[in-house]
């Protein structure tokens, strides 16, 4: 059984009461209860609580109806908003005093205190193509980035040479401006950049030619970059410090480097371990023999047993992509796939015509050929 009150009778109103009346219901008592006009009164706290549930489902049109029709009841506990929390209830309070809430300076962890923060620059971006050859081994890059530095004729502050800079009047220095609004719950302090200096607490008496005051040229850099061993397709590194420069002073952003794989000819990647599809010939399957095929590393020849079934899989230990953390590296698989001839002229098709006759030329999978799961369990 709920002892809950009435959400009509929480705000003061009848059940008639239209949406606007509602709103302005809760607007009153939101400032009215608000905690920090009832510091440590849990009394307060609780009212301000219960008319923040009230309006939640009072202001929803859905919630409404079912609450009209069934009470409390029909709002099955979080549903009625039973679980709003604090943080909820000032969520909503842009929408109840319409643009800037006048609490959010208090609740969204501003209210002063808040450290001036230097003026840091934007990132740049670029995207950096690579061979698997590379990945697997790493690699340097010279690029040429166009980003904003440092002015080269003011040094970066955007005055003439030889011209004097003054703290700015406005902010004194600071760079910050403290603002006091009168609010519905009194007066409040928010801090914001200066408007005179934009941040950087000086006055320029006359601009740099050059920059005309921004404190930035746009300049072409060859950026050296270098590239770990294992990175992957779509992973971004980030050099710190190599983006734009912001203007009149502060820390440059950073050089974010998007990193393409170039997909290889005929190895794939999975992971760290590189996959090739060799295709040997049905003779030299069942004679045996050896075979030279791709690496990352290079060629390197392999051994393929007599009697070798298609679809076997030989690993190369460590000849796949090491770990960008550093932990080893992948293997590289190879598929063995027997290749069946497309075509046969006249004498071949008397010699498999002969040789399918014989009794060896049964297929006769026993226990030890293991199908493709089998196969598959084995290496993932
Ligand atoms: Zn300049
Ligand atoms: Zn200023």
């Amino acid at each position: 059984m709920s002892t809950k009150r009435d959400y009509y009778e929480v705000l003061g109103l009848s059940k008639s009461a239209t949406a606007d009346e509602i709103k302005k219901a809760y607007r009153k008592l939101a400032i009215k209860y608000h905690p920090d006009k009832n510091p440590d009164n849990p009394e307060a706290e609780d009212k301000f609580k219960e008319a923040a549930e009230a309006y939640e489902v009072l202001s929803n049109a859905e919630k409404k109806q079912r609450y009209d029709q069934f009470g409390h009841a029909g709002m099955g506990g979080a549903a009625g908003g039973g679980g709003m929390n604090m943080e909820d209830i000032f969520s909503q309070f842009g929408d109840i005093f319409g643009g800037g809430s006048p609490f959010e300076s208090f609740f969204g962890g501003g209210g002063g205190g808040r450290r001036p923060r230097q003026n840091k620059g934007s990132n740049l971006r670029i995207k950096l193509k690579l061979t698997l050859e590379e990945v697997a081994a790493g690699a340097e890059k010279k690029i040429k980035v166009k980003r904003n530095v440092e002015c080269s004729s003011c040094g970066g502050n955007g005055a003439k040479n030889g011209t004097e800079i003054k703290s700015c009047a406005t902010c004194g220095g600071s760079g910050q401006v403290r603002k006091v609004v009168n609010t519905m719950l009194g007066q409040m302090a928010s801090t914001s950049v200066c408007p005179s200096c934009h941040g950087s607490g000086k006055e320029i008496k006359e601009p740099c030619d050059t920059c005309h005051g921004r404190g930035v040229e746009l300049k072409e850099e060859v950026i050296n970059i270098k590239i770990p061993a294992g990175v992957s397709d779509n992973m971004q590194l980030s050099m710190s410090g190599k983006g734009n420069y912001p203007e009149r002073g502060g820390i440059p952003g950073d050089l974010l480097i998007v990193i393409e794989e170039i997909e290889h000819e005929v190895l794939k990647r999975d992971g760290n371990n590189v996959i090739y599809d060799l295709y040997v010939n049905f003779a030299d399957a069942a004679l045996g023999t050896s075979v030279e095929i791709p690496t990352i590393d290079g060629k390197v020849r392999i051994k393929i047993d007599s009697g070798t079934q298609s679809g076997k899989v030989l690993r190369l230990r460590g000849k796949g992509i090491p770990d960008i953390n550093g932990y080893g590296r992948g293997d590289q698989l190879v598929h063995v796939n027997i290749w069946t001839p497309k075509e046969l002229n006249k004498e071949e098709k008397e010699m498999m015509e002969k040789l399918k006759k014989s009794k060896n030329f049964e297929p006769n999978p026993g226990k030890s050929e293991k199908g493709f799961f089998e196969r598959m369990k084995e290496f993932f």
